[in-house]
């Protein structure tokens, strides 16, 4: 068996989806393993730690994906790279094959076994393989630490002989994955904080790391343990309680989602306006358009006196953790299909009856009756 590493192409990605760590492991077994020359670089992981770890150094793309049964990668290569593969490649990423057309047809095209991992069901099972899990938990962080420094206050309360600071009062918005981490770490700066989400199981966890739990009177819990979106009533009982309560709060950081929508819009201009001049909102959901109204995906803007920041990729940033969990996810979900028998073999076995494979690749298995 084959496995493939190119470098990431897509812009300010650092991360790799193999880690010297995983290579090893993979080798031992048998694999052998082709990584792009600089692959793990942005991750601080240099050419001859993979050398060490038993992979052979490819000078450019092309040749270390040249004839792999499997290439890992961590964002979407480029159609063009998908397009040069082996028919019948296996390949595992966060692929969002339905967001480029070019790449839905190449991976189609070529009869490549795509696995995007966002699409893996969030079993107990698949815990040790949820990617989406493990890089929230580095961008809530990361976001936490972005407000620090943006903003014009300590976070923590400080008493001094220049007399006392009030800690900062910081709010989370979604209390998931990744909001948990950001309460968690604003309360290890001493922040006031508070978080609140429409999943009201998100109480108790909100308070067992020591937040309060802000209550807006709307409860949405969807299926298989997501939020659902809101309705117009519950929307504007949200909005009317909150923006009361925003003209107390110092940073806010937002992370709240709704799996295949576009952010809720939670934080509307006229809240932002209601704010007090030097808060700051950090709204890691950029990405899918944001939470607050006035956030620009990518930009730090100024909107009278309140900093709104929308960073994208923040689990990048973070790339030598970050990367090292991916990588652990990517080991645990491609031991379902690479044991010891398909080294043997020289082929990959999918097991379709396993639904954590049959759930996640793509295009979807039809069943064959
Ligand atoms: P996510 O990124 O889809 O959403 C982030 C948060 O935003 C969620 O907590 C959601 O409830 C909240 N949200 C959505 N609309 C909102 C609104 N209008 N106002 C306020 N909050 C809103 O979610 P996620 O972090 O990827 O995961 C969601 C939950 O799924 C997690 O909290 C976790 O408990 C569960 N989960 C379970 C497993 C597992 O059991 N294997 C693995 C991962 C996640």
């Amino acid at each position: 068996i084959t496995i493939g590493i190119a470098s990431e192409t897509a812009t300010g990605e650092r991360r790799v989806a193999l880690t010297p760590e995983t290579c090893k492991k993979l080798t031992a077994r048998g694999a052998r393993i082709r990584v792009q020359r600089g692959a793990g670089h942005g991750a601080s992981f240099s050419d001859d730690a993979y050398a060490q770890a038993g992979a052979e150094l490819a000078d450019d793309a092309a040749t270390a994906l040249d004839g792999a049964d499997l290439v890992l990668c961590v964002q979407p290569p480029p159609s063009t790279t998908l397009s040069g593969l082996r028919e019948g490649t296996a390949l595992v990423g966060l692929l969002a094959p339905q967001a480029d057309a070019a790449r839905g047809e190449a991976i189609a095209q070529r009869k490549l076994i795509a696995f995007p991992l966002e699409r893996l069901p969030r079993t107990t099972r698949a815990q040790a393989m949820d990617v989406l899990s493990s890089q929230a938990g580095m961008a809530g962080y990361k976001a936490v630490l972005i407000a620090a420094q943006l903003a014009p206050r300590f976070f923590p309360m400080l008493t001094t002989a220049a007399g006392t600071i009030r800690p900062s009062k910081v709010l989370i918005v979604g209390a998931g994955v990744a909001g948990l981490q950001a309460i968690a770490t604003a309360k290890r700066l001493g922040a006031q904080v508070e978080g609140f989400d429409v999943r009201p199981e998100t109480r108790e966890q909100i308070e067992s790391l020591g937040g309060r739990f802000l209550d807006l009177g709307v409860s949405a819990a969807g299926e298989g343990g997501y939020a659902r979106a809101l309705t117009d009533e519950e929307r504007a009982e949200q909005q009317r309680r909150l923006g009361e309560h925003l003209k107390s709060i110092d940073v806010i950081v937002c992370t709240a989602a709704v799996p295949g929508r576009p952010a809720p819009k939670i934080i509307s201009a006229a809240m932002v306006a209601g704010m007090k001049p030097g808060s700051v909102i950090v709204d890691l959901a950029a990405e899918t358009g944001g939470n607050c109204e006035l956030t620009q995906p990518g930009e730090t803007i100024d909107s009278g006196g309140v900093t709104v920041a929308g960073p994208l990729n923040l689990a990048s940033q973070g790339a030598v953790h970050a990367s090292e969990m991916y990588a652990r996810n990517v080991l645990n979900f491609v031991n379902l299909f690479l044991d010891e028998k398909a080294v043997e073999a020289g082929a990959l076995s999918f097991d379709w009856d396993d639904e954590l494979l049959a759930r996640t690749v793509w295009p979807e298995r039809t069943i064959n009756a």
